[in-house]
């Protein structure tokens, strides 16, 4: 039997693309595993269903981690599931993309209130644990659109950037308590959110990797980053994006 207590990942948006391949990795690095997704249940049940094949416990839980309470008890449950948390990946996000001329309000409320609230709420309820613990590590998953911008993109964006400033805010604030803040900036990844995009999109051309990535290309920074390789690593900001932001 393993004798040393495995350590506990929350991963929100754990049903599918990039949060299921940051499920699968840190569960092959025998770490349990806590997904997080709004409405697709069933799938996320399919990637707990990996990760126990890997020997490590994992559960999937609904909630909408924009509103505040629900978060705050999301993470109680998952507290008194696995007894504590120690890691948490901030990977849930949506995008409402529209020219900026025609964004709706709705369209940069929900994007903020999603990719940066959400976050907020995730990281606010999971830090009094961590300041218990005495540690803990945080991944925020960004874009490269927080660094960049992108035409079509200014909720989204602002939503990244805005995790940026969040995340180095944290980092700060935290380090004292032996918790680490990074964030990933992934460039084009193959996932339900691109599915518009393929191989022959001339955006793929300008990516000096010559190709899109692939969920498990982000979900290997996120493992380093959890892993002890980590440890003195804090407010970083990583890019998987094959060079498209260099
Ligand atoms: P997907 O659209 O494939 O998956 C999004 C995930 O977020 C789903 O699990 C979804 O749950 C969950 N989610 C959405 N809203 C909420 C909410 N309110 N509460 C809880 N969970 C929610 O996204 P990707 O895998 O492509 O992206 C993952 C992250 O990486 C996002 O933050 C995205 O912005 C970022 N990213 C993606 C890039 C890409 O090219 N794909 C590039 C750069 C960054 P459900 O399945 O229930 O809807």
């Amino acid at each position: 039997m393993d004798m040393e207590k495995r350590r506990v990942a929350v991963i929100t948006g754990g049903s599918r693309g990039i949060g299921a391949a940051i499920a699968r990795q840190l569960a092959k690095d025998g770490i349990d595993v806590a997904l997080i997704c709004s409405s697709s249940r069933e799938a996320a049940e399919a990637v707990c269903q990996d990760c126990r094949a890997l020997g490590v416990r994992a559960e999937a839980y609904s909630c909408d981690i924009g509103a505040f309470a629900d978060a705050k008890q999301v993470v109680k449950e998952i507290k008194e599931a696995f007894g504590t948390i120690d890691i948490l990946i901030n990977n849930a996000g949506i995008n409402r993309d529209q020219l900026i001329a025609m964004m709706k309000e709705a369209d940069f409320d929900d994007v903020i209130r999603t990719n940066l609230k959400g976050a907020f709420h995730m990281i606010r309820h999971c830090t009094p644990i961590f300041i218990r613990n005495r540690g803990g590590k945080i991944v925020n998953i960004s874009s490269v659109a927080g660094l960049m911008g992108n035409a079509g993109q200014a909720n989204y964006a602002a939503s990244k950037a805005g995790l940026i400033g969040l995340s180095k805010s944290v980092a700060r604030e935290l380090a004292g308590k032996n918790v680490t803040c990074n964030v990933i900036a992934p460039g084009f990844i193959a996932t339900d959110m691109t599915k518009e995009f393929d191989s022959d999109n001339p955006l793929v051309a300008s990516i000096p990797l010559k190709r899109m990535g692939r969920p498990e290309d982000v979900a290997a920074a996120v493992a380093f980053l959890v892993s002890a390789g980590g440890d003195y690593i804090t407010g970083e900001v990583i890019r998987v994006d094959g060079g498209i932001a260099m």
